[in-house]
């Protein structure tokens, strides 16, 4: 039997692996229920989630609310959303003022027991190359344009995104079919398995 989702959390809340390289305290934020269907993989947790200690009480999480079509209780209802980054602890700023990638050292240690917990998802969200590689592996194009372009060919299961920061708005005006033709679909997808889930488990 998979271990539940609830059990494998409290081990990922607790994990210090990264400490030695990081100069703040590590803070694992991630959110979720074994029974959720919709699950969302990002990057890693930016400055403000670091504060927060929960995921996307950003302005990402504000686009990436409006990308979906839910609103603010239905994305942190854990029965419906499970959040799980490549990175569960803000890596750090660059020299440039970015977020740095997710440590390296998370993954492996905890995507594929996220796979094993969350077995009722039904459509899994790769926000950004990190998850696009990771969970697609080589079905992952050479960039994220084309992976996400070519977003039938990973459907129903998995939708590549970009990210929702404002620094992607340059990406999303290059590239206007991703509203056009990607978002329309994804808010349809939610909405239905959305629904499903409020008619069969609540
Ligand atoms: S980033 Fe991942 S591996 Fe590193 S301390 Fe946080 S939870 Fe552990």
């Amino acid at each position: 039997m998979n271990e539940s989702f609830e059990s494998l959390a409290r081990d990922v809340r607790a994990c210090r692996v990264c400490q030695p390289h990081l100069d703040h305290p590590v803070r694992p934020v991630l959110a979720g229920r074994s029974g959720a269907v919709i699950r969302i993989v990002g990057q890693a947790p930016g400055t403000r989630v670091q504060a927060s200690g929960k995921p996307f009480t950003d302005p990402s999480g504000v686009r990436l609310r409006d990308w979906l079509g839910v609103s603010e209780a239905q994305f942190y209802d854990e029965r419906l959303f499970a959040i799980t980054p490549m990175g569960f602890c803000f890596p750090g700023l660059d020299a440039k003022g970015g977020d740095k990638p997710p440590r390296k050292e998370c993954a492996p240690l905890w995507q594929d027991r996220c796979d094993k917990a969350l077995s009722n998802v039904q459509l899994t969200l790769l926000i950004g190359q990190y998850a696009q590689k990771w969970h697609l592996k080589d079905r992952a194009q050479k960039t994220l344009t084309e992976t996400v372009r070519r977003w039938r060919d990973h459907a129903p299961l998995h939708i590549a995104l970009p990210h929702p920061s404002w620094r992607n708005n340059a990406w999303l005006k290059r590239n206007p079919w991703f509203e056009l033709e990607v978002l329309p679909v994804l808010r349809e997808r939610v909405r239905m398995l959305l629904r499903t889930a409020t008619m069969t488990d609540f």
